[in-house]
């Protein structure tokens, strides 16, 4: 069978491989699809879908959506979405600024107590795309304050550390609604990531539902089949869909690989075609106007 992954990241945000690095390697794992689902950006999809139609990988246009709900971040992607449509460029314009104007302020509060980064150097980690706290993690490693970009997130940049500043929050039922403008299909990522009880977990999950999100990552790496199967429960019961994706970030998270996540990571070709069947039906009334 053939593997696909709907969950990957280039250097348009916070993976270290390029969009058309990361086809390469698809391209030579085998896998018949990916989708580029960098954070708050479309930025890396259209090189990718180059090097997908030279390299014989099929490309789905994607981005992961940070957005807010009862206050904690949750991450929706949107899939097949119209790279180019206007709904987007503000909204994703407006998370950009807050997200440089957030970096400014977390880099003078450590350069103020004597760390050596630099925006400039920050930015030149980030390889020109989405700049957040892996860039400057990876920066205060290059500086020597930490051992590990892991130990710059558990003493200077976590949440509750003292260079920790929150971001803002497109809320969720706007994020869902900007996937809806842009004709694309939305997907709750990693639903057992944040932490809910099992009683809020469903509370969550038929909440999108009802915003009209379409689908659940129920295949994630280091998901066991009895969580997949918990998810396709909670999904099925709702009319929704089922994606899976490593959540791929290069060197960045070196232990999720490609297509295979952890190891035990297996996306078949369906979950393409679900997306596709989903977009054709929630947008049918668009295509059906004279
Ligand atoms: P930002 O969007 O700038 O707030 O950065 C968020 C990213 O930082 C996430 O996508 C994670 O990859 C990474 N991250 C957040 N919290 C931690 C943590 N405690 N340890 C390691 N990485 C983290
Ligand atoms: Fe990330
Ligand atoms: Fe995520
Ligand atoms: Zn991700």
């Amino acid at each position: 069978m053939e593997q696909v992954d709907l969950h990957v990241h280039t250097t348009a945000s916070d993976g270290t491989l390029s969009p058309t690095q990361v086809v390469e390697l698809a391209a030579e794992l085998g896998l018949g699809a990916i989708a580029i689902t960098d954070h708050d950006t479309v930025a890396g999809v259209e090189e990718a879908q180059a090097a997908g139609a030279r390299l014989g990988v099929e490309v789905l246009a994607g981005m992961e959506i940070s957005t807010q709900w009862r206050g904690r971040e949750i991450h929706l992607l949107g899939y097949l979405l119209d790279t180019g449509s206007p709904a987007l460029k503000p909204a994703l314009e407006w998370t950009v600024r807050d997200r440089n104007a957030r970096n400014e302020r977390i880099a003078a509060m450590l350069q103020r107590d004597g760390y050596s980064v630099t925006m400039e150097r920050i930015a030149a980690i980030s390889g020109g795309g989405v700049i957040g706290r892996p860039h400057m993690a990876q920066a205060l490693l290059e500086a020597g304050a930490v051992a590990s970009v892991q130990e710059a997130f558990d003493r200077l940049l976590g949440e509750g550390c003292p260079y920790f500043l929150p971001r803002s929050y497109i809320p969720f039922s706007q994020a869902a609604e900007l996937i809806r403008q842009a004709e694309g299909v939305a997907v709750l990522a990693h639903p057992l990531q944040y932490g809910f009880d099992p009683a809020t977990l469903e509370e969550f999950v038929q909440g999108a539902a009802e915003l009209g999100v379409d689908g659940l990552e129920v295949w994630y790496s280091g998901y066991t089949g009895e969580e997949s199967r918990l998810l396709m429960a909670l999904g099925r019961a709702r009319g929704m869909i089922f994606t899976g994706g490593s959540d791929f970030h290069g060197t960045r998270k070196p232990n999720i690989h490609l297509g295979f996540g952890k190891g035990g990571l297996c996306v078949g070709k369906g979950a393409v075609e679900a997306l596709r069947e989903r977009k054709i039906a929630k947008f049918q009334k668009i295509f059906m106007k004279p």
